[in-house]
């Protein structure tokens, strides 16, 4: 059975884009047909990440009516399909966001698992996403201003009526300041099913527009990452 996930956070900057890129990547290595999409039609870097920046059709165009969602579809690393947004401003202002969800819909009946990484804040693609998502993973860092915009996600994910899967908790340095794990979780009420420890090879690979798991899969969070993939699918 298909399954759509989405990954949020509420605040900027916490590791979503990294964790969808890599976790999509992850699943595929696992051997599962992948696709990862770029909800954050604003900001978009998803594209970066995964080695595909420049792409003439993008999601935006096909928000805007533009172009068809199979020629926004790219071959990435390990055969996950990505639909990156573009960086274009002039595309992303004729780009209605309404239309998302028949787009997720379409992505979703061609693969297995489909990541949706979305943009920081409770926007209208934000909601769009989960409401469309089978499950919600959050992604925090552990501090205290990432954990209240948490907060406010996961209500808003409750009322919408999408299941959480779980939190993720990214950079995490075991500094004195940090919250705990067990803190995070009861203070979200949500489990946390991976710990991804600050590690300067994200950004390395970030630089190089090669997946970090692909990159350096002997890191640390990479191997972070293939951890939660496992869980997910259940492999030991
Ligand atoms: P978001 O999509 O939530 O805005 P990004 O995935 O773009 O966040 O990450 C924001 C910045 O943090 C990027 O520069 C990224 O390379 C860096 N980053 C993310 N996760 C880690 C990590 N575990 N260790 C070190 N740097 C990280
Ligand atoms: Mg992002």
């Amino acid at each position: 059975m298909a399954i759509a996930i989405a990954i949020a956070s509420g605040k900027g900057g916490t590791g979503k884009t990294t964790i969808a890129a890599n976790l999509a990547v992850a699943l595929a290595k696992f051997g599962k047909k992948v696709a990862v999409l770029d909800a954050d039609i604003a900001m978009a870097n998803l594209e970066l990440i995964m080695g595909l920046e420049g792409k003439p059709i993008t999601l935006n165009d096909v928000l805007a009516g533009k172009a068809d969602i199979r020629e926004a579809i790219y071959k990435g690393p390990e055969g996950v399909l990505v639909i990156p947004a573009g960086v274009s401003l002039e595309k992303f202002r004729r780009a209605n966001p309404e239309k998302l969800k028949d787009v997720l819909k379409e992505i979703h009946d061609l693969v297995e698992i489909l990541i949706i990484d979305c943009p920081a804040g409770i926007g209208k693609e934000t909601l769009i996403a989960i409401s469309s998502a089978d499950g919600l993973i959050v992604v925090v860092n552990p501090e205290i201003s990432s954990i209240s915009d948490a907060l406010k996600l996961i209500a808003i994910t409750k009322r919408l009526g999408t299941e959480i899967i779980g939190a993720i908790v990214n950079r995490v340095s075991n500094e004195s300041t940090e919250l705990s794990i067990k803190a995070i979780e009861t203070i979200l009420e949500v489990k946390v099913i991976g710990v991804v420890p600050e590690d300067p090879h994200v950004r390395k690979a970030a630089a190089f527009g090669t997946p970090l798991v692909v990159m350096y899969p002997d890191s640390p969070a990479a191997q972070a990452i293939m951890e939660i993939a496992a869980k997910l699918i259940g492999v030991e």
